[in-house]
């Protein structure tokens, strides 16, 4: 399997773009063409390893990890997503939990299928590689946590100092071993700079072996698509019914993954992207030109995109804007919606949602009768809601339980170091930690 690059002709195997991350041209690489599956090929596929084993094997050709591609599943999916059921009958209403892994938001499955490949590829215990990664709050963490412990692969977190939630930086800082936190001053916006620099000095990329795990890595793609596949298979043996599926979205690496599995065969029907009041994508989706913009701070802070950069993916997959529209929609949801929703979630089904998968559920109360009938809908959820407690609490009246996982990281202790953003206090810091 050959992967390609969105503005040209770069290709490479699987394993070139886990490492290089980005194409050198600046494009994003994808499969060149996309593996075709039918129901009938995963009959026997109970879990969701053997389901990740099968759909991802025809990607894996080429690449020198194919002996491994099952041990490579099991660490994938070490944590259970399970489908639970708001609403049952004529208005159905699944809400499938992407948060039971160790840092309770989606962003684990992908973090963990990278440190599962790239510490494999790329592992040294000798000059081991390092991992450079910018976060405003998610990403950070789950990228911690599934390289913590890996021997020849070291972390460096950067984060802006006083701007995630409490409970988010207690996951930035909690792991040592591996793992080096620095909380920068300055922004989320100085903090990826300052990454990107230093990742475009070869001299520096070199002599410590520098590397990314950014969203934007074909590896946090792929194995998101098993999961939207495998909800789907079960549904679809359930009740002989395609689901359609609600996906809040920011830089649109989850919902991209969606649709990768309908390309592939899996059995979705609609497919609908809930955004914040950050409308690039709606607005796109619903004719308007493509017009990127700064981003707005909302409830919803995870999804505070101005300018996806999945979308060059996804337009690359639809061929043409005009079928694009036609596959896929987006409606955005302001704060006032996304506390409506926290509020009537708790009310009618007795679920605590995150600010972000009450984008979702949002959007499935406003559709038009007919339309919330025709479809089996599924939610995505993509955090837990104890991880924006001060968030959800206040709007619902009440406390919401920790989940064991996040207990687990909250009772570690913690240790950052604070700098400057610039180049050589990173260097410096690492000097003094490693
Ligand atoms: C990252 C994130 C999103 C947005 O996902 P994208 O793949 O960037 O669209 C939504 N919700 C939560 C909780 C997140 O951490």
């Amino acid at each position: 399997m050959k992967f390609i690059s969105t503005r040209g002709g770069e290709s490479t195997t699987l394993d070139g773009a886990l490492v290089a991350g980005i194409a050198s041209d600046g494009g994003l690489f994808l499969p060149d063409e996309l593996p075709q599956f039918s129901c009938q090929d995963f009959t026997g596929h109970n879990n969701i390893q053997s389901v990740a084993t099968k759909m991802l094997r025809p990607f894996f050709d080429g690449s020198s990890l194919q002996e491994e591609l099952q041990q490579i599943a099991a660490e994938t999916f070490h944590f259970p997503i399970p489908l639970k059921v708001l609403s049952s009958g004529d208005e159905y209403l699944g809400l499938l939990e992407l948060f039971h892994g160790p840092t309770a938001a989606f962003k684990d499955v992908g973090a963990a299928f990278l440190a599962a490949c790239l510490s494999r590829l790329e592992g040294n215990t000798e000059t081991p590689l390092t991992i450079l990664v910018a976060t405003s709050g998610d990403t950070g963490g789950a990228v911690a946590a599934a390289f913590n412990e890996r021997s020849g692969m070291r972390v460096v977190v950067l984060f802006p100092d006083g701007r995630v939630s409490d409970r988010q930086a207690h996951q930035l800082t909690c792991w040592g071993d591996n793992v080096l936190s620095l909380a920068v001053d300055g922004s989320f916006d100085e903090c990826q700079a300052l990454v990107k620099a230093t990742l475009a000095n070869a001299s520096l990329t070199q002599r410590f072996r520098f590397s990314s795990a950014n969203s934007i890595n074909i590896g946090r793609l792929l194995p998101q698509s098993i999961y939207y596949a495998k909800a789907a298979l079960d549904h679809w043996s359930e009740t002989g019914k395609k689901p359609g599926f609600i996906i809040p979205t920011g830089n649109l690496g989850n919902g991209l993954a969606c649709v990768l599995a309908r390309e592939m065969g899996f059995p979705v029907a609609d497919i609908i992207f809930t955004t914040n009041a950050n409308r690039t994508i709606p607005d796109f989706l619903g004719g308007d030109d493509w017009q990127p913009r700064s981003s707005i701070a909302t409830l919803a802070s995870a999804m505070d995109v101005g300018n996806p950069s999945n979308m060059e993916r996804l337009r690359a997959v639809a061929d043409d804007d005009k079928i694009l529209r036609q596959s896929v929609r987006a409606i955005a949801v302001d704060d006032a919606a996304i506390e409506q929703d926290i509020r009537l979630n708790q009310q009618e089904f007795g679920t605590a949602t995150c600010p972000h998968t009450a984008t979702a559920t949002h959007a499935w109360r406003a559709m038009e009768n007919a339309q919330r009938q025709q479809t089996d809908w599924i939610a995505v959820a993509t955090a837990h809601a104890a991880k924006f407690e001060q968030i959800v609490e206040p709007i619902i009246g009440r406390p919401v339980p920790v989940p064991p996982e996040l207990a687990n990281i909250l009772a570690r202790t913690t240790k950052f170091v604070r700098i400057d953003a610039d180049e050589a206090a990173l260097l410096g810091a690492m000097d003094a930690c490693f």
